[in-house]
């Protein structure tokens, strides 16, 4: 656990030392669960964004963008169940006067008893060596089948209590698991209760006449207000998806993890409109086709696992988490939602207005089906950075700070570097930068010994170093240096913007699909 907390103090520290994220408003002490992205946050999370948008919009002649307003109409929010529903069970501790999200805390102790498996399995796997057969042991050890049946029971008793609005019950899961609060490790519980999550505000100039407003706390709703705008206006025929990437707001109860959890974030979203019935499949498919996503980075198959959800909220007819190894544990990364004609029809009910599809093929109109994917582009953002940075221990006994991210994501894809800051070197490495910017985000760095300089690129994440040395002057060739292998190359400087463009091209990434 220690270590744990270590890495994960280690990726804030990176992240603000290499100008990726500051907490907001710093210099007034900062505001809870806010965060600002610096020069390469900024270039990084832009990345991620369009390597998004490249896999579902561009890449699917069937999927098309949309970009809506932040405000909407506030019966919006009413039909969406947002109003209602849209609230996370709290609970204080009257001691620490500590608040926490109560199926958190369950969650948390559940993933304790996933830790405890984990545990076994490494003894296991010690003890019994080449002979030791994993799926044999989860599925008939009984330690371990204890506390899979534990685990799986909790959820599913919290699951009804929360479905039932029995927060009573929730509370008395909390007391008879004995769960302390983390900080103070005291037992002693307020009663739990409903908290909701949308920030209001108010549109208009004068107190009377002004309008309640929500910040929109997801971007999916924008889109479903306008399926048929887009569905006309694109002559959309079913299947087909619209997706849009944008900022939504959540006042959420605890926010202590970073960017995991905070109250202004950006979310990546699909709405895949589909023909009643057919739910499952595009269900299965989508899952699948997110999942391809993520591994196409590379980023190790082990560090994803699905999770099927038991709760389901009041829109879905089946739903899954998508779960990443954050450096806190297994924690949900993407939704991958089936929400049925739930929120169509619901706007329907509460605007008047037709929201039907006309199916050619059936000769009828209806309301479609939807199927979402639904990322938070800060966690993913979390997900890429944490696990991209690593401590190397190298062969002469020293260790590098290193920050290998998937180079297509890199906010600088070259850095370069003129060995010496005289004899005409820092003309040629000046050149071969005008060159390369019109292609690639490429950085300039003329100070301090190169091995240094190295270092510094390594630490920010940067793919390639480019030395322009006193032979270059001769052979009009330079060293290319892989920050991964710390191998070095000598290349034709007319060679550069093929190789980084084979290494960083979406194309090349996306293909791993
Ligand atoms: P959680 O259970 O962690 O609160 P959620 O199930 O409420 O998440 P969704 O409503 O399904 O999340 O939102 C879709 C995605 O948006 C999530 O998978 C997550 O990546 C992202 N997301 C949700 N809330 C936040 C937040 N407060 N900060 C950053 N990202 C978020």
């Amino acid at each position: 656990m220690a270590k744990q907390e270590d890495k994960f103090k280690s990726v804030i520290s990176h992240a603000k030392e290499y100008g990726y994220v500051f907490q907001s408003s710093e210099i007034y002490d900062g505001l809870s669960a806010v965060y600002d992205y610096a020069q390469n946050g900024v270039e990084l999370k832009k990345n991620i964004r369009e390597y998004w948008w490249k896999a579902m919009v561009q890449m699917n002649e069937n999927i098309v963008g949309l970009d809506s307003a932040i405000f909407m109409h506030p019966k919006v929010w009413k039909a969406s169940g947002h109003v209602d529903a849209f609230s996370d069970p709290l609970i204080d501790n009257k001691d620490s006067k500590k608040r926490y999200r109560a199926d958190v805390l369950i969650e948390d102790y559940v993933a304790k008893l996933d830790a405890k498996i984990e545990k076994e399995v490494k003894k296991a796997t010690k003890r019994f060596g080449d002979a030791f057969d994993k799926v044999e042991f989860l599925a008939t050890n009984g330690r371990v089948l204890g506390y899979k049946e534990k685990g799986a029971a909790i959820l599913k008793r919290m699951g009804q209590s929360l479905e039932k609005e029995d927060l009573a019950d929730v509370k008395a899961l909390i007391e008879e698991l004995e769960i302390a609060c983390p900080l103070s490790g005291s037992k002693n519980w307020t009663d739990v209760k409903q908290f909701n999550l949308m920030f209001g505000t108010k549109l208009g100039a004068s107190a009377e006449s002004a309008m309640d407003l929500y910040l929109r706390p997801e971007t999916a709703q924008g889109i479903f207000v306008n399926f048929l705008n887009v569905q006309k206006s694109g002559r959309m025929k079913i299947p087909f998806g619209i997706a849009q990437t944008g900022k939504a707001f959540r006042n959420e109860i605890v926010a202590r993890q970073f960017i995991f959890r905070m109250r202004e974030f950006e979310q990546m979203e699909m709405q895949y409109f589909i023909k009643p019935g057919t739910q499952k499949e595009w269900y299965e498919y989508w899952k699948e086709t997110r999942m391809k996503w993520h591994m196409s980075l590379g980023m190790g198959e082990e560090n994803y696992r699905f999770h099927d959800h038991d709760k389901l909220a009041h829109y879905a007819d089946a739903a899954a988490d998508i779960e990443f190894r954050f450096p806190f544990g297994f924690k949900e990364l993407e939704g991958i939602h089936s929400r049925t004609d739930f929120d169509l029809k619901a706007h329907e009910e509460h605007s008047g207005k037709k929201l039907q599809y006309f199916d050619h093929e059936e000769n009828k109109s209806y309301a479609p089906y939807v199927l979402e994917t639904s990322i938070g582009l800060d966690r993913m953002f979390l997900a890429v950075f944490s696990n991209s940075l690593q401590e190397e221990e190298l062969e002469n006994g020293t260790t590098r700070t290193v920050l290998k991210l998937p180079s297509v994501l890199a906010p600088t894809k070259a850095a370069i570097l003129p060995l010496v800051k005289k004899d005409g070197l820092p003309e040629i490495a000046r050149k071969i930068m005008g060159d390369l910017k019109w292609d690639f985000n490429v950085a300039y760095d003329e100070k301090d010994a190169v091995g240094r300089r190295y270092r510094r690129a390594d630490a920010n994440g940067t793919p390639f170093c480019i030395t322009v040395d006193h032979d270059t002057l001769n052979d009009d060739s330079v060293t290319i240096r892989h920050r991964d292998t710390m191998e070095q190359q000598r290349v034709k400087i007319s060679e550069l913007k093929d190789i980084i463009s084979k290494e960083v091209s979406m194309k090349n990434w996306l293909l791993k699909m």
